[in-house]
């Protein structure tokens, strides 16, 4: 009997190649990322949060005395407040109210500011039906960009501000090596995404980088409104820890060699034969 002759069914013994995809390894041996607790809520402090402001008292601010705490809530009074440990990047949770009772319009009503390292303002403003310059309303980084979107909320109710800090770097002769970055979500809306600072935010002059440390205080401005705080916690930020161990790598084909199954010869099963040694 010739071999051409065989019936596809006879061939019992035929050997198959069952071949994988191969698979990329990065050949960094990453550390196991610490546990964090998150709040009950998204907006409570997660377990490795410090907490800036609880509504009972200050004392985490220099200056915090001179503020007034009413309601379990902060109201700026005669000076702006800094907080007395120093950040480099961080996650800021900050929530703020502005005056039931306006009183003026465009950048007097309801303002003040969260001031990252001290020099970077993301405004605090009430931007409700208060039209005002756009780089100026809230959560515009002040005179750099405006946000993306008015995600205000109404005078009286409560906004958050989830602010995420990458700082700027600087070479030894001054020049910037890295800008800073601020990505901003207000009321859970994205408002800065990855925003490039030009630099610490002015009011009278074109913003422009100087040679800072890497770290600083959080601002909160005072500019005359009774603006409200509560609930304010930051995070510092670690990234990822790995070590490379090997140039990156595909783990080596996986080779299975068995016998074919009689009736899978001519049948769909992509896994009986999928070489093209036919
Ligand atoms: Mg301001």
């Amino acid at each position: 009997m010739k071999l051409n002759t065989i019936p596809v069914f006879t061939v019992a013994v035929m050997l198959s190649r069952f071949v994988c995809g191969q698979e990329w390894k990065s050949g960094v041996e990453w550390q196991e990322p610490p546990v964090v607790t998150p709040g009950e809520q998204n907006n409570y402090a997660p377990s490795d949060a410090i907490i800036l402001f609880d509504g009972t008292n200050l004392s985490e601010w220099d200056d915090g005395d001179t503020w007034l705490i009413e309601d379990g809530t902060a109201v700026p009074k005669e000076t702006d407040i800094l907080s007395k440990r120093h950040f480099g990047d961080i996650q800021l949770h900050v929530e703020w109210s502005t005056p039931v009772l306006i009183e003026s319009e465009g950048q007097g009503r309801g303002n003040s500011g969260v001031f990252l390292m001290g020099l970077y303002e993301i405004q605090v403003l009430d931007s409700y039906q208060n039209l005002t310059y756009f780089d100026g309303q809230a959560g515009g980084i002040y005179k750099q960009t405006p946000p993306m979107v008015n995600a205000m909320r109404k005078p009286g109710q409560w906004n958050t501000y989830d602010i995420f800090f990458t700082t700027p770097e600087f070479r030894t002769n001054g020049d910037v090596k890295t800008s800073g970055y601020v990505t901003v979500i207000h009321n859970g809306v994205l408002v800065q995404n990855h925003f490039e600072l030009l630099g610490p935010t002015e009011y009278t002059s074109a913003p422009h980088y100087e040679t800072h440390a890497d770290t600083g205080p959080i601002r909160l401005q005072f500019h005359g409104d009774a603006v409200r705080y509560r609930n304010i916690w930051v995070r510092e930020l670690t990234p990822p820890l790995g070590r490379r161990v090997s140039a990156p790598y595909h783990v080596p084909k996986q080779v299975n060699v068995q016998p074919a199954a009689t009736e899978d010869v001519e049948g769909d099963d992509k896994s009986v034969d999928e070489s093209d040694d036919s």
